[in-house]
């Protein structure tokens, strides 16, 4: 796919979350924008078959498991170039079916940033804690190789209730 079209989806979906996740309107339950890029979201599938499979080992087991993978991937497309700094990073976490990624505010010391149709919660029903650590993984990733260290929380989470995930960056 060619990255023009890539960087127009990514411009769309970003321009259409941002109104739901700031309005009280319904939410689409598929990921419609990712699934313009990942043919039958396949990939969303298959994630959260192997993560649920590793949950029955141990929720703590299973989310650092993804944790650690997600920062590995990540941390690969840094060592291979193909992200090169932050502005090259909704493209290819789009490209690799990871979500939407939104970023909200930069700042050296504290930054914001939004993932939309995420790979490991979309669509869930609320359980009350968050769901996101593959994308907590990659985007620790992401930072520490362009920044340095940084400690990121997930704030929003369709785990908690919310139609996007939310992860404040704060510099170490
Ligand atoms: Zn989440």
């Amino acid at each position: 796919m060619e990255l023009d079209s890539v960087e127009q989806i990514v411009d769309d979906a970003v321009r259409f979350w941002r109104k739901i996740a700031d309005s009280e309107n319904d939410a689409p339950r598929r990921r419609i924008f990712v699934e313009k890029l990942v043919k039958r979201d396949s990939v969303a599938m298959i994630f959260r078959s192997v993560r649920d499979r590793l949950r029955t080992l141990g929720t703590g087991l299973a989310n650092y498991v993804t944790y650690e993978a997600g920062y590995d991937l990540a941390h690969r497309m840094v060592s291979k170039g193909a992200i090169r700094s932050l502005d090259d990073v909704p493209q290819i976490f789009a490209l690799l079916g990871i979500g939407i990624v939104d970023i909200v505010r930069e700042r050296l010391d504290r930054s914001y940033v939004r993932i939309y149709e995420c790979l490991s919660c979309f669509g869930s029903n609320p359980v009350g804690k968050n769901m996101c650590f593959f994308e907590l993984g990659a985007l620790r990733a992401v930072y520490e190789a362009l920044y340095g260290k940084v400690r990121i929380v997930e704030k929003e989470c369709w785990g908690y209730g919310n139609r996007f995930c939310g992860f404040e960056i704060v510099a170490l």
